[in-house]
């Protein structure tokens, strides 16, 4: 099946409400307009380089009636973000889905006070049982989420998570089930508490091997690479 086949696809089968980011990392520029043709808008981005090179790429591009193409995109970042390379990926993505440490996301914060814009983030969630897998523990975001007022550049949308590499499907499923009770944790908290987490909405899990999990688990949006684009060459 080629890409457009399987975004179709993919939409039908999707619960209304369920976002799709189409995870483009490691695959051309073609790849995206191929994507985009279908209809798909979130595409998603692990490294600065990269998705800066493919932003300014494709919002050069013109219609042949000079109309700007491609300028609806919503960019999201969901790899590691290093706070000397915010220049290149804050100015262009709707949001940072790979936000995993305090002084991140305080350096966002600071980014959007002095370029007067406010950064949708989710938080990173440690759930699998890798250690090599970067995110929070659980206490360190109900940390974070309880001073949320402190960011005032930031709007903390909510959670991404990755489960455990594994073809065990309860240890997935484990995975999911721990970061979904966390989001209700907080979910049921924010409506009260503070506005600050008014916006506290998604739950990013689900990738093209557990995607099917993750929606039996609450998700709100799934990042799909390999399914839709095929493997990536690294
Ligand atoms: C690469 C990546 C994905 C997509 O993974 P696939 O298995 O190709 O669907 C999703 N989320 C994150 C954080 C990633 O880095």
């Amino acid at each position: 099946m080629n890409v457009s086949d399987i975004i179709l696809e993919l939409n039908e089968e999707l619960p209304s409400g369920v976002k799709l980011a189409a995870v483009s990392k490691f695959h051309p520029a073609d790849a995206i307009r191929e994507a985009y043709a279908a209809g798909q808008r979130i595409f998603a981005e692990s490294r600065p380089q990269e998705l800066f090179a493919k932003v300014s790429e494709l919002s050069e591009e013109s219609a042949p009636d000079g109309r700007k193409l491609y300028q609806d995109i919503e960019w999201h970042f969901i790899g590691h973000l290093q706070t000397n390379k915010l220049k290149l990926v804050l100015p262009y993505v709707s949001m940072v889905q790979s936000v995993d440490s305090e002084r991140l996301l305080r350096a966002i914060d600071m980014w959007g006070r002095e370029n007067r814009r406010v950064t949708d983030v989710l938080l990173e969630c440690h759930i699998a049982s890798e250690e090599t897998k970067q995110g929070f523990s659980a206490d360190e975001i109900r940390n974070i989420v309880a001073s949320a007022e402190d960011f005032a550049n930031v709007r903390i949308r909510g959670l991404m998570g990755m489960a455990t590499f594994t073809d065990d499907e309860r240890v997935i499923r484990s995975d999911f089930s721990r970061i979904q009770a966390l989001f209700n944790e907080i979910s049921a908290g924010a409506g009260s508490a503070a506005s600050a987490l008014k916006d506290f909405t998604e739950l990013s899990i689900g990738m093209s091997e557990d995607y099917r999990i993750a929606l039996e688990y609450g998700s709100t949006m799934v990042r799909i690479g390999t399914m839709i684009f095929g493997p990536r060459v690294y």
